[in-house]
């Protein structure tokens, strides 16, 4: 079915747990709602993503596990920088968004005791003109105010809008360099190509959050399924210097600025401001605290890699006993996950460990022993 919305499962109380007897689902196309009864042996498998939780949140008491709605967890986003790269080297389209990752392990604490921290560095590159796109996309995270971004995220005419704004600006600078270019460089007039790198550096939240329910009621029979909020605890702590994501993407970006040296140039100390005053972003290390404190309050960027809400072990079963209830809820008879929610927040692709953890739970249902 396409064009249908889950909004509720109904369950009922069986000997060996709950059983999801119905579900009932909102076609979008006809706005209607209609509920589906599932056969005796029918097993109800959830991949919904971040919904998972919330379809299986009412249910918490029944099915006696509270561990459903726990162990969130996204990645917090930083970017590095922009530099030029030297006219020498030349850029294809896919140094774009290099197949070249680098991972550094960093600590919350002075003494280098605890769990590390794992930070993935993700680097662009690419002519300006090939890269704006992208750029414009990663500019909106900065330029656009939080109170903006919140309409911008549920209004798809207004992200297309402020979209087309965000590449006009790119264009203007990208204009304003041809300008100076062709001034101080009067034989060579033209446009000047700019060959840029940027990186990004990606990390897990310290603390794990975890979904609300906005309000105590059930579930109201229409078509809007009940509403949670997913709190996500980063950069929590009022002081931020004591707060350990602050204190990792502090030491993470402190000692990558010297490889974002060495890979490139600094723009001109004009474009620099330009770039700063926007943004914030560090071109030395004594701006580094600054940037943080401040992309951290304005211009934060998550819930892209949102994962947990059912965790394998804690909110449903790892299968370790009987590979038929792999994935299966704890205190449910029929009810399944295989999506990212049934993991905790992966260090490498969440799109790749969805599909493993869809592929895993598929085989393990269908195997016969
Ligand atoms: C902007 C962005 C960029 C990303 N970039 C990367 C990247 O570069 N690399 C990477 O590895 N990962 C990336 N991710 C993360 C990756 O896409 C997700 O981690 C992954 O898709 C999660 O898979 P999932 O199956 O758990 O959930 P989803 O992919 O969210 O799938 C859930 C599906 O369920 C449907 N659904 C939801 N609620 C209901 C309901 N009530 N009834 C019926 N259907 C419902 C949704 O429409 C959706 O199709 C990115 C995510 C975003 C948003």
């Amino acid at each position: 079915m396409t064009q249908q919305r889950v909004t509720q499962l109904h369950l009922e109380t069986r000997h060996g747990g709950q059983r999801c007897t119905a579900i009932t689902v909102f076609n979008l196309v006809e706005g209607e709602l209609e509920t589906y009864h599932l056969g005796p042996n029918t097993k109800l498998l959830l991949c919904a993503g971040a919904a998972t939780p919330q379809l299986l949140y009412e249910h918490r008491e029944k099915l006696d596990n509270m561990e459903i709605g726990e162990h969130v967890n996204d990645h917090i986003l930083l970017p590095l920088g922009i530099y030029l790269l030297p006219d020498e080297l030349q850029v294809t389209l896919k140094d774009q968004y290099v197949s070249l990752f680098a991972t550094t392990e960093e600590f919350s604490t002075d003494d280098g005791h605890g769990e590390p921290t794992i930070c993935n560095f993700d680097f662009f590159s690419g002519q300006l003109d090939v890269l704006l796109y992208l750029v414009s996309h990663l500019f909106l995270a900065f330029w656009v105010p939080n109170w903006l971004k919140f309409w911008m995220i549920r209004n798809p005419r207004l992200f297309q809008c402020l979209k087309q704004v965000s590449r006009g600006l790119v264009s203007v600078f990208n204009s304003l360099d041809d300008l100076l270019w062709s001034i101080f460089h009067p034989s060579k007039m033209g446009k000047h190509q700019w060959n840029l790198i940027s990186a990004i550096v990606k990390f897990n939240i310290a603390r794990e959050g975890f979904y609300k329910p906005q309000s105590d009621t059930k579930t109201p029979a229409k078509e809007e399924p009940k509403r949670y909020e997913i709190i996500l605890r980063c950069f929590e702590k009022a002081s931020l210097e004591q707060d350990p994501d602050f204190r990792v993407a502090k030491t993470a970006i402190t000692r990558q600025i010297p490889l974002m040296d060495s890979l490139g140039a600094k723009p001109h100390p004009f474009f620099q401001f330009l770039i700063r005053l926007l943004t914030r972003m560090p071109y030395k290390t004594q701006q580094v605290e600054d940037y943080i404190k401040h992309y951290s309050r304005y211009d934060l960027l998550t819930e892209q890699h949102l994962s947990g809400g059912c965790v394998f072990g804690q909110a449903i079963d790892l299968g370790q006993e009987s590979s038929q209830d792999t994935g299966k809820v704890l205190g449910s008879e029929n009810i399944y996950v295989a999506d990212l929610s049934a993991s905790p927040l992966p260090r490498v692709s969440p799109q790749m460990t969805a599909y493993l953890i869809g592929h895993h739970v598929a085989t393990q249902l269908c195997r016969r022993d």
